[in-house]
């Protein structure tokens, strides 16, 4: 019996010996550079922002076709306000008010970079727009802010941009390698516009070693155990998939319904399909975050990070714990529009819903199609594919050159940010870049914007400035 408790007690002893070695070998990944902070915006910069918020270049989706004049306004308002720009770079129209600009480098043999941001805002819900405190398209500062549809998603990257290269054009800088602008003007919609661009792109066999698009974010208090801000640098993007179930039966009057109708059938189906989730898994994004943020951890929630071989579980359970969260670990399932009944006394005989998924790195639309259908197990249930839908990205390398120059430029800008790789859950025009780099960031770099996608959009104006002088350090790092 001593001997037992002696051999208890020596395994204690290794394990605890062995949490505390992995714990004091897991060393800070943060790059230490030396932030130089950015120059007080000018007056015009802030016009100029407040300019493009008030061009209403909305993309409705289908009901609503895209008020082309307005898209052409926003083209003829960036060569007004950026005239050095267009003059020393070459610009292209594509698929009518996408636009692809190339910044001819000192070098044209290496590889380039290419910027992207987007030029449409989503609309103003019907019925919202009283609940914002200034107009969403007044283009107005108060309080030190700029508030207004697109003020973050996404025509801060974009006006960040032009204005970081107008400066830079102003010192006559010359960038190292080659540098294309893409700007799509149909993002919130499908990215036709992305699309074609980067068609294009490969057609003329260019190959980027860095895309850098909208994407994360610097939050606040969003990561538990981290008490700075921490900078989000999107490494891969969910997939996307919409699936419609559909079921037909002989409906007719609501007085002698069958044993199971339409609706019945539909409902069922929905239900397996909730109850039967897909399996949580770290997809590699996920890991690199955890091998990013682990090390920051006060001790006792380092001893977990450090030690994953035994507290996998624990992790995917705090992820699991918010809905936020568990959209990082696993494929998701969201019943989004449900359809059937004209009349309360007529069984129909149609019932139709749509299930949207977002799909973590590793699924497929195939493989998810493949589970739904047997989850769902009922033959009168036809399952077919909603319009558009794609697998989820590569993952870009986290020491490529691509991920290193953005973690370089966010550590200069930002100072005291912690940075970390992370999965992107929304979908953005860099996911059709595939074929053109194998290195594509998804990072905005803001500092807690407000509103995306919803009422009163805003983003301070420090903020902005941060954004722009972000631009500027990174295209001056280039080499
Ligand atoms: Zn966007």
């Amino acid at each position: 019996m001593k001997k037992f408790f002696l051999l208890i007690l020596f395994l204690l002893i290794g394990l605890v010996a062995v949490l505390l070695i992995n714990t004091l070998r897991l060393k800070s990944k943060q790059l230490v550079i030396t932030e130089i902070p950015s120059p007080k915006i000018s007056n015009d910069a802030l016009e100029n922002f407040k300019k493009a918020i008030r061009i209403k270049t909305v993309s409705y989706g289908d009901s609503i076709p895209l008020d082309t004049a307005k898209f052409l306004e926003f083209h003829r308002f960036l060569e007004s306000t950026y005239p050095l720009v267009h003059e020393k770079l070459q610009r292209e129209k594509v698929k009518g008010y996408s636009l692809l600009y190339k910044w001819e480098g000192k070098d044209v043999r290496p590889n380039p970079i290419i910027l992207m941001a987007h030029m449409d805002v989503v609309p103003i819900e019907p019925g919202t727009e009283s609940l914002w405190s200034v107009g969403p398209f007044e283009g107005v500062i108060k309080n030190d802010t700029i508030w207004g549809r697109g003020a973050t998603d996404d025509k801060m990257n974009l006006i960040a941009i032009m204005e970081a290269i107008e400066n830079l054009l102003k010192e006559n800088f010359v960038p190292e390698r080659t540098i294309y602008l893409a700007f799509g003007h149909d993002e919130e919609i499908g990215g036709k516009g992305a699309i074609a661009i980067a068609k294009l792109l490969e057609t003329r066999n260019i190959k980027a070693d860095l895309v850098l698009d909208e994407g994360g974010i610097i939050t606040m208090d969003k990561v538990p155990g981290i008490t700075q801000p921490v900078a989000l640098i999107g490494t891969s993007e969910k997939g996307y998939l919409s699936l419609q179930l559909s079921v037909a039966l002989n409906g007719g009057h609501s007085s002698m319904p069958e044993p199971e109708t339409a609706i019945d059938i539909l409902i069922n189906a929905i239900v397996r399909l909730r109850a039967n989730p897909f399996e949580a898994d770290f997809s590699q994004s996920t890991k690199d975050f955890i091998a990013f943020i682990g090390p920051e951890q006060p001790f006792f929630q380092k001893i977990v990070f450090a030690n994953q071989w035994l507290f996998k579980n624990t992790i995917v359970g705090i992820y699991e714990q918010s809905a936020a969260g568990n959209a990082m670990v696993r494929t998701t399932i969201a019943p989004t529009v449900i359809n059937a009944g004209v009349k309360d006394n007529v069984i129909p005989t149609l019932a139709n819903a749509t299930i949207n998924f977002r799909l973590l790195p590793g699924d497929t639309q195939e493989s998810v199609t493949d589970h739904v259908t047997s989850v769902i197990s009922d033959p009168r249930v036809k399952i077919s594919k909603l319009s558009f839908g794609n697998d989820p990205s590569a993952v870009t390398p986290v020491n490529g050159f691509g991920f290193k120059t953005v973690e370089a430029a966010t550590k200069k800008t930002f100072g005291h940010v912690i940075v970390a790789p992370f999965l992107m859950i929304g979908a953005t025009d860099s996911r059709h870049f595939g074929g053109v780099s194998d290195q594509i960031i998804k990072f905005s770099p803001m500092n807690d914007p407000i509103g995306f996608h919803g009422i009163n959009e805003r983003i301070s104006v420090k903020g902005y400035q941060d954004g722009i002088w972000f631009f500027e350090q990174l295209i001056r790092s280039i080499e």
